[in-house]
């Protein structure tokens, strides 16, 4: 069966983070397919530091060369952008016969119960929760409930089946985030903050050209 994953976020800006771990998922999951969703009107957070035409930008120069791939659905629905729809319309795109997986970190995950339709996510997709270490996921309620209910201690599932599965990988610790590289740009953090260390040089040349995030050459 064909594995699709999907990867979404504000990506503002995509650093190596995304992408290493992505990659790395990718590799270890055997996915034919992995996606980068930038999200354009996200639900769970304040609204981007830049368009979503330029955040989008970015995520094209970040996968540019790596076995990554870009879907920007989500930018062609003027409203909030639903996870859920996003999946609706891939697998109406695609049929059943499709293995989906909506990937996403552990701090997400933790508050899945609130996103929309939570409780339609699993007869559309997988759910694969990339872990970093020290992040803990909650031991009671709904969120604790599925994970009992759908864990898998396999890759199978994801292989095998259209839909309905938790797994959780532990990825290799990538420390960068787009915060902090928001603070750097904007000269609030250390100048030992290496961003060339932290995103494709691309997308650090794009921001410089462009002057995001407060940047000034
Ligand atoms: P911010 O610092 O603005 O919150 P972020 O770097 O966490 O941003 P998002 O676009 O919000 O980036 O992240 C999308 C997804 O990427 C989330 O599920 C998040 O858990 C995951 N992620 C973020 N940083 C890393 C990283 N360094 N390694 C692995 N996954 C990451």
């Amino acid at each position: 069966m064909k594995s699709i994953a999907l990867f979404g976020g504000t990506f503002d800006p995509v650093h190596n983070g995304h992408i290493q771990s992505a990659t790395e998922l990718k590799q270890r999951l055997s996915l034919d397919e992995l996606r980068l969703v930038p999200c354009h009107l996200p639900v769970h957070r304040a609204s981007p530091g830049c368009s979503s035409e330029q955040r989008l930008a970015m995520v094209k120069l970040a996968v540019a060369g790596t076995p990554l791939q870009v879907d920007d659905r989500e930018m062609h629905r003027n409203r909030l952008s639903y996870s859920v729809d996003t999946l609706e319309s891939l697998r109406n795109e695609l049929g059943d016969q499709v293995s989906l997986s909506w990937v996403m970190g552990t701090d997400a995950f933790a508050a899945f119960d609130s996103w929309h339709r939570w409780q339609d996510f699993l007869t559309l997709a997988h759910i694969i929760v990339m872990q970093r270490p020290g992040e803990v996921l909650p031991e009671a309620g709904p969120v604790a409930q599925l994970i009992a209910q759908y864990g898998t201690d396999t890759v199978e599932p994801l292989q095998q089946q259209a839909a309905g599965a938790i797994r959780f990988e532990s990825l290799t610790p990538y420390p960068v985030s787009a915060t902090a590289i928001r603070s750097a740009l904007s000269g609030q953090q250390a100048a030992e903050f290496k961003l060339e260390h932290s995103m494709a040089p691309a997308v650090l040349h794009y921001i410089q050209t462009h002057q995001l995030y407060g940047y000034q050459a």
